[in-house]
């Protein structure tokens, strides 16, 4: 399961949600698992709250144990991918041989799967709207398979619009970012705060609670008694709260004197 990289010399054909396709996926193929050998998965934020409720870890601890750091390429932004094994098939670290052992909570990446999605590839040139890809490689042998399904109802039965409409405020950034002209860099405190609001979801739920910053900003009650009981609110609340940063927009103003 790959990227564009991975596919040098096949040219991506975009296609949109009404796109129709034959594929199934299910333990009795051939080739049952191997596309989660060789894999090159960028983590969403929801991702990580699946997986580390799931693993029943703390946002640092899951980061620490099963991701990698990246810079993703035309963003100057840093991202994590899941760790693979260190062996001769890169293999993920949640594959055994009767499957996923987080299936229920395994990523947005391996929900789309056979498709892949623009703004999660780590090298494609988005300057606008999000579209879709087939990763075509060449083991899996799902597209013999007879089961008829558009892009809408592949993402709707992957349980994958769910992970997007969660990650939508992160997903926009990340494609405007990539739009910006090269020489506009950001400073490494954006890139920080970046990375805490997106992956780290327990250490923002300190920065918030625990330091200064809802002395700094202005955020109605009702906002701070729903960040502080539920995650995907929280994480919601920091991906705009980072628009606001990168993009000097969103609803959070400044206190007067902070
Ligand atoms: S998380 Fe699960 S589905 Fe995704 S690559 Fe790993 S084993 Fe495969
Ligand atoms: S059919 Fe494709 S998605 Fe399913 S196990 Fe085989 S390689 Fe993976």
């Amino acid at each position: 399961m790959d990227t564009l990289e991975k596919m040098a010399g096949i040219d991506p054909v975009r296609v949109g949600l009404d796109h129709t396709f034959k594929f199934k996926c299910h333990k009795k193929v051939k080739c049952f698992t191997k596309c989660c050998r060789g894999i090159n998965i960028i983590l969403t934020p929801y991702d990580i709250i699946r997986l580390k409720n799931c693993l029943q870890l703390t946002s640092e601890e899951f980061l620490a144990l099963y991701t990698e750091p990246h810079i993703l390429e035309k963003t100057d932004l840093p991202v994590v991918t899941l760790k693979v094994l260190d062996d001769n098939e890169k293999s993920c670290l949640f594959v055994r041989e009767e499957g996923c052992i987080v299936y229920e909570d395994r990523p947005t990446t391996c929900r789309y799967y056979p498709l892949g999605v623009a703004s999660l590839s780590h090298k494609e040139d988005v300057d606008g709207d999000e579209f879709y890809f087939f990763v075509h490689e060449p083991h899996c042998l799902g597209f013999e398979e007879e089961a008829t399904w558009t892009v809408r109802e592949w993402r709707k039965n992957q349980g994958v619009d769910i992970h997007d409409e969660i990650n939508a405020e992160w997903t926009d950034l990340i494609v405007r970012k990539r739009s910006f002209p090269p020489n506009i860099k950001l400073s490494e405190q954006s890139k920080k705060m970046f990375f805490l609001a997106s992956y780290n979801i327990d250490k923002f739920r300190q920065f918030v609670f625990e330091s200064s910053f809802l002395d700094r900003y202005v955020i109605d009650e009702e906002t701070i008694e729903k960040i502080k009981k539920d995650e995907i609110d929280l994480l919601k609340f920091g991906l705009k709260w980072l628009k606001g940063i990168f993009f000097k927009e969103g609803p959070f103003g400044m206190k007067e004197g902070a």
